[in-house]
């Protein structure tokens, strides 16, 4: 993998997985403790990423994968099936993104 995160490849790999429109925001405004957020409805999703935590491309692919787990779930409890879709999309993504290098 390389140090360059392509920003724009994992918004169409988002944007495949969920089937909704999704943008991804950036972030230093966020609560420490959060690493990442989502706000979905209709069609769309909004990622937010906190800068201060997710650094590199493995933690924004883990972030990105964590929060469309809810979308795809349409649920944003921590459940075990939660656990285990985070987890299937974690690879999902990273193959996907590797993919098109
Ligand atoms: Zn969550």
């Amino acid at each position: 993998m390389q140090n360059k995160i392509k920003w724009g490849r994992l918004k169409r790999i988002a944007q495949k997985i969920s089937g909704k429109n999704v943008d991804i925001y950036g972030s230093t405004r966020m609560s420490p403790e959060i690493r990442s957020a989502v706000e979905f409805n209709g069609g769309r999703a909004d990622i937010g990423i906190n800068l201060k935590q997710v650094k590199n491309v493995q933690e924004v692919i883990e972030a990105l994968a964590h929060e469309l787990a809810h979308v795809v779930l349409g649920d944003s409890a921590h459940t075990e099936e939660h656990k285990k879709k985070w987890r299937e999309l974690t690879d999902k993504i990273k193959v996907k993104y590797e993919e098109e290098e």
